[in-house]
C-alpha cells in the first residue's frame, strides 16, 4: 500500500517543494542481510518522505536500466525533471554497516550517468518557493541555484565524498547561498574542525546558512536557528533493519512540512524537526524504501503523540 491519498490531503496552500539529487541502485548489507539492487538516492528517499505533506517535484537522471519510475507516480511525484539518459546505467551506491548501525562503509560509488548530469528545470519549476539540493556534486547543486529563482526557503545536504573529495570549494559556495543545511555530524566535522555538535552547528553558520540541522543517527537531530538551538531525539526503536536514506528521509520529512505549511517561525521549524525525525524512523524499519513507502499521516501523528511524552518536561526540578 503506497500513500497515493497524498493528492487527497495535501492542502491547496501546500507549496511544491523541487528536489534536485541522486536517484540510484543501492547495494546494501547490514546484520539483517544483504540486498541488491534496492531503489535509492538522496532524491528518492526525500521526495518519497515529502510527498507526504506536499507535492514534489524531482529532478535527476536514471540510465538505461531504471525500471521504477512508477513508485513515484504512486506517491504523486513529479517526475517531469527526472531525464533518461540512454548512454549509461543509472548510478549505483554500495555500502555496508557496522554491527552499531551507527558508521557503515562506502563499498563503491558508481557515477554512472550522473558524470554527464546537467540539471534542466523543467519550465513553470523555476519559481518553486521550496528547494532542496540533496546530495550531488556541488557544481551541480550551484547550477541549480543559478537556474532558478530565489526560493522562500533553499537548504542543501552534502557528503564526505564530495567535502574531501577536492570539490570543497564548490560546496562552500553552495554553503554561502543557501538558508539551511542538514548535514550529519561526520560532514559537520569536515567542514568546521569542530569536535561537539555545537561547534559544528555554530561553525557552519559561519559559513553561510542561518538554520543548520545537525543529524545524529540514533542520537537524534539538533536544529541551530539564529541564535536558537532545539534538539529532538530518535524515535525509540527496538531493532534497526537498515539506516540507508534516514539522512535524506529526514530532509524530506523537515523540508516537506515546511513547505505544506509556509511557515519558517522557529516554533514551526521545530514541528518540522518532529516530522523529519518521524519519517526518519519509519525509513529504519525497513530495507531501501519498504517501510516509509507505506507509511500514512496517521501513523506519523501517533509517533508525534509518543514524542510529546516522550519528551515533556515537569515544569520545575527543585
Ligand atoms: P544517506 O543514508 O541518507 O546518507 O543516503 C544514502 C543514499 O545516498 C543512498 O541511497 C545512495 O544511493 C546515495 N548516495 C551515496 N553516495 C552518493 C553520492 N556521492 N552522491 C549522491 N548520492 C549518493
Amino acid at each position: 500500500m503506497q500513500h497515493s491519498a497524498q493528492s487527497a490531503t495535501t492542502p491547496s496552500s501546500a507549496s511544491p517543494l523541487l528536489v534536485v539529487g541522486s536517484v540510484a541502485y543501492d547495494d546494501v548489507e547490514t546484520e539483517f542481510g544483504a540486498r541488491k539492487d534496492l531503489l535509492g538516492g538522496s532524491a528518492t528517499y526525500f521526495s518519497v518522505a515529502a510527498s507526504l505533506f506536499t507535492q514534489a517535484r524531482l529532478v535527476g537522471v536514471v540510465g538505461n536500466d531504471f525500471r521504477d519510475r512508477q513508485i513515484f507516480a504512486d506517491h504523486g511525484i513529479d517526475t517531469r525533471g527526472l531525464v533518461t539518459d540512454a548512454s549509461g546505467d543509472t548510478f549505483r551506491w554500495g555500502g555496508r554497516y557496522h554491527a552499531d548501525m551507527n558508521s557503515r562503509t562506502t563499498l563503491y560509488t558508481h557515477l554512472n550517468v550522473f558524470e554527464r548530469f546537467r540539471p534542466d528545470i523543467p519550465e513553470g519549476w523555476e519559481t518553486s518557493p521550496f528547494l532542496f539540493l540533496g546530495n550531488i556534486d556541488p557544481e551541480l547543486q550551484l547550477d541549480v541555484l543559478s537556474k532558478v529563482r530565489p526560493p522562500r526557503f533553499v537548504t542543501m545536504d552534502t557528503m564526505n565524498f564530495w567535502i574531501s573529495g577536492g570539490k570543497r570549494a564548490a560546496v562552500l559556495s553552495a554553503l554561502a547561498r543557501v538558508q539551511g543545511v542538514l548535514v550529519n555530524d561526520e560532514e559537520g566535522a569536515l567542514l568546521t574542525g569542530a569536535r561537539t555538535a555545537l561547534g559544528m552547528g555554530r561553525g557552519i553558520q559561519k559559513l553561510g546558512p542561518n538554520t543548520v540541522v545537525l543529524k545524529r543517527g540514533e542520537h537524534g537531530a539538533l536544529l541551530f536557528h539564529g541564535p536558537d538551538i532545539f534538539y529532538v531525539p530518535a524515535y525509540p526503536l527496538e531493532t534497526v533493519i537498515d539506516p540507508t536514506g534516514a539522512g535524506d528521509t529526514f530532509a524530506g520529512g523537515f523540508m516537506g512540512y515546511l513547505a505544506r505549511t509556509g511557515d519558517l517561525s522557529l516554533d514551526n521549524l521545530r514541528r518540522a524537526m518532529l516530522a523529519g525525525s518521524i519519517l526518519a524512523s519509519f525509513c529504519v524499519e525497513g530495507f531501501g524504501l519498504d517501510a516509509v513507502r507505506t507509511v500514512h499521516l496517521d501513523a506519523v501523528r501517533r509517533r508525534y503523540t509518543d514524542f510529546e511524552s516522550l519528551t515533556r518536561c515537569p515544569s520545575r526540578l527543585l
